[in-house]
C-alpha cells in the first residue's frame, strides 16, 4: 500500500494548559530531527494533531523510526485523497483488500470536520459500509467489537482515511522534563535506567567514573558506545567522564576493606552532584535495583545516598534481572553491556563488602581523607564529550 502521510496520536488526555504547548513543540522538534535522513518526508502540527507528509518515503522505514519517538501513543498510516464519496469508496476498498489476513468484520467510523462537505458523518459511513459488504465476498460489520475499523476524516486539506493503529512508544517527548544526570557504567543496568528517565521526558547527560590504567580505553569506549546507543531516542548525550584512579586508590591505601565499594559510591555521588549542579541537572539517576548486589540494600542506598542532597532517581528499583535484561534487548544495548571489559567497581572489589554499611562508620572511616580536595580536582580534571548519532543517520534497520 503507498501511504501518503503517518497521522501521529499523543497523550492528549496527559495534558493541560501551558504544558501542551511545550508538549507539542517538544514532541515536533524531535519527530522532525529523527526523520532528518527522509529529506523528502514532512512533519507538520496542525490544530492538535501531528503527521508525515511522506511525499514518497517508504512508509514502514519512516513507522520504524517513530517508535523512538517518545510522547508518541500511536500512528496510523494514512491515505490522503480526494474529498469525495466515490474516492472514499475506492480509497475504503484499497485498504480492505491490503489487509492479510483478510478480517472477517468490520465497521466504518466518518468524523467530518469540514462542514463544505454534503453527506453527514453517519451517512458517509453507511455508505461506505455498504459499498465494502457488496464488493467483497465474506465480510460483515460488527459495531461493536469489528477486527478492523476504517476510519474517515473529512478536513478541509483533504480526506484522510486509514485502518490501522499502531502503538508509539508512550512517555514523554524528550526536552520537556528537564536535565537528569545518569551515573553511566558498562554494566546492564544503567543504560536501561537512562532510557527509562528519557521515556519520562528528560534531557539526559552522563557521567562515568574511570580509573585508567586499571580500566582500559576498551571500557571508556563501551561506555562512549552506550551512550550513543542512547541517543537513537533523544538526540546528543553529554558525557563527563571523571578520572577516578587517585580517589580508588587513596581508598584502598586508607580505608577498611569491608567498606571500600561503600566509601567509593559516596564519592561517586558527591562527584556526580556537583557536575549536575554545574551542568544543569536537577536529579542524578543510576541503574540500582533493590537487593541486587551487596551494595543494592536500603541500608546501603541510605548511606550511600546520606553525603548528597539532590535527588537520586532509580527507575528500576522494583525490577527483576529479567525484566532489565528484557528492556537492555529491546533497545540494543544487551550486547555492547555483555563485553567483558573490566569495570572500575570491580578492579577493587574486596572479598567480603559490608551488606550493611552504616553513615557513620563509613564517615569515621572517611576522615583519613582530605575528601573536600579530592572530590574538587577530579570534577575539575572531568573531562565532557558530546555524543551524538551522526554515526547512525544511514541506519535504517533499527530495531525500534
Ligand atoms: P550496571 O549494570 O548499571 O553497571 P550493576 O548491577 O553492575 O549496574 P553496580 O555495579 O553496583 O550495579 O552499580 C550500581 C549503579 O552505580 C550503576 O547502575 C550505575 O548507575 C552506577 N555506577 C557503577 N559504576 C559506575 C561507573 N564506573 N561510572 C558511573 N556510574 C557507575
Ligand atoms: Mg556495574
Amino acid at each position: 500500500m503507498n501511504y501518503d502521510v503517518i497521522l501521529i496520536r499523543y497523550g492528549e488526555l496527559a495534558l493541560k494548559g501551558r504544558n501542551r504547548d511545550d508538549f507539542e513543540e517538544a514532541l515536533l522538534r524531535n519527530t522532525k530531527n529523527i526523520l532528518r535522513p527522509f529529506f523528502k518526508a514532512k512533519v507538520r502540527r496542525n490544530y492538535g494533531r501531528m503527521y508525515v507528509e511522506l511525499n514518497g518515503e517508504d512508509a514502514d522505514a519512516v513507522m520504524e523510526r517513530l517508535q523512538r519517538v517518545f510522547g508518541i501513543s500511536s500512528f496510523s498510516p494514512t491515505l490522503k485523497i480526494e474529498g469525495t464519496e466515490e474516492a472514499i469508496k475506492q480509497a475504503a476498498t484499497e485498504l480492505m483488500l491490503s489487509l492479510s489476513p483478510r478480517p472477517a468484520t468490520f465497521r466504518v467510523e466518518t468524523r467530518r470536520a469540514d462542514k463544505r462537505f454534503p453527506i453527514p458523518s453517519m451517512e458517509v459511513s453507511r455508505r461506505i459500509g455498504g459499498h465494502l459488504l457488496r464488493n467483497i465476498p465474506g465480510l460483515k460489520v460488527d459495531l461493536h467489537q469489528p477486527e478492523v475499523t476504517i476510519s474517515v476524516e473529512i478536513r478541509t486539506e483533504g480526506t484522510f482515511i486509514s485502518c490501522l493503529t499502531i502503538p508509539g512508544p508512550g512517555g514523554f517527548p524528550v526536552g520537556v522534563s528537564g536535565k537528569v544526570l545518569l551515573l553511566l557504567s558498562g554494566g546492564i543496568d544503567s543504560p536501561v535506567a537512562g532510557w527509562m528517565m528519557m521515556k519520562r521526558g528528560v534531557t539526559l547527560e552522563a557521567i562515568h567514573f574511570h580509573s585508567y590504567p586499571f580500566t582500559s580505553e576498551r571500557s571508556l569506549q563501551k561506555v562512549r558506545d552506550l551512550a550513543q546507543k542512547l541517543t537513537r531516542w533523544g538526540g546528543t548525550v553529554r558525557l563527563h567522564v571523571v578520572p577516578f584512579t587517585e580517589i580508588q586508590t587513596a581508598i584502598r591505601d586508607k580505608c577498611p576493606a569491608d567498606y571500600l565499594i561503600t566509601i567509593m559510591r559516596r564519592f561517586m555521588m558527591r562527584i556526580a552532584e556537583q557536575v549536575a549542579k554545574k551542568t544543569g541537572a536537577l536529579a542524578l539517576a543510576s541503574g540500582e535495583s533493590l537487593g541486587q548486589v551487596a551494595s543494592q540494600t536500603l541500608e546501603s542506598m541510605n548511606t550511600i545516598n546520606s553525603v548528597i542532597n539532590m535527588p537520586l532517581l532509580r527507575p528500576l528499583v522494583s525490577m527483576d534481572k529479567t525484566e532489565i535484561t528484557d528492556i537492555s534487548r529491546r533497545i540494543d544495548t544487551f550486547e555492547l553491556s555483555i563485553l567483558p571489559y573490566e569495570d572500575c567497581c570491580t578492579i577493587f572489589t574486596p572479598k567480603n563488602p559490608v551488606t550493611r554499611p552504616k553513615p557513620e562508620i563509613a564517615a569515621r572511616y572517611e576522615e583519613v581523607l582530605d575528601i573536600d580536595a579530592l572530590v574538587a580536582d577530579a570534577v575539575e580534571r572531568t573531562e565532557v564529550e558530546e555524543i551524538t548519532t551522526k554515526r547512525q543517520e544511514t541506519d535504517f534497520d533499527d530495531l525500534f
